[in-house]
């Protein structure tokens, strides 16, 4: 059952022009990625922003955080590890916890998992960074908290103690 509900989350690419005018994107422009069930599987639609207002059905958007199934239940037995830390912070939607996701999206992208797809600028000027799954094909929508390197330090400790391990500054870190 894990695996056909991750397969249902496959999210497509961005569409070239607007689902509801059919007029097509300019470089930068702003749009709407909604997310919805139909006939048993998840599609995506892009709307420009005059035609967003009149979609009420749409179960998400990408100015939300991100688009991710919850975790398979055999993940829940598991060691908690980077993905799936990050898939539990991404279900619970909590504006908080920016920062970790963050961080271990950059992690899961060292580690070749996640490939950075696309950047975006939202409305409020934040930038949303949509990374795919190699393996699942997920889309990730991730908003880039633009941490100044202090910041970035302590989140990451903070991520690292989340994983089960032991902030940098703890004496005999063992080098990654
Ligand atoms: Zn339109």
């Amino acid at each position: 059952m894990g695996r056909e509900n991750v397969d249902n989350w496959h999210v497509k690419k961005c569409a070239k022009a607007c689902d509801g005018c059919e007029e097509e994107f300019q470089d930068k422009q702003v749009l709407y990625s909604h997310l919805r069930f139909d006939e048993g599987e998840y599609t995506r639609k892009d709307f420009c922003k005059k035609c967003r207002e009149g979609d009420g059905s749409a179960l998400s958007t990408w100015q939300t955080l991100f688009i991710v199934p919850p975790p398979p239940a055999e993940e829940v037995v598991k060691k908690e590890n980077a993905e799936s830390l990050l898939r539990k912070l991404l279900a619970k939607e909590n504006d908080e916890d920016l920062n970790a996701i963050f961080i271990l999206t950059v992690m899961l992208e060292r580690k070749k998992i996640l490939v950075e797809r696309d950047t975006q600028k939202m409305e409020d000027g934040r930038k949303l960074r949509i990374y795919e799954h190699k393996k699942t094909g997920e889309s990730f929508m991730v908003i880039d908290p633009e941490l100044k390197l202090n910041e970035l330090e302590h989140v990451q400790d903070e991520v690292v103690v989340l994983l089960g391990g032991q902030p940098r500054n703890a004496p005999q870190e063992p080098a990654d």
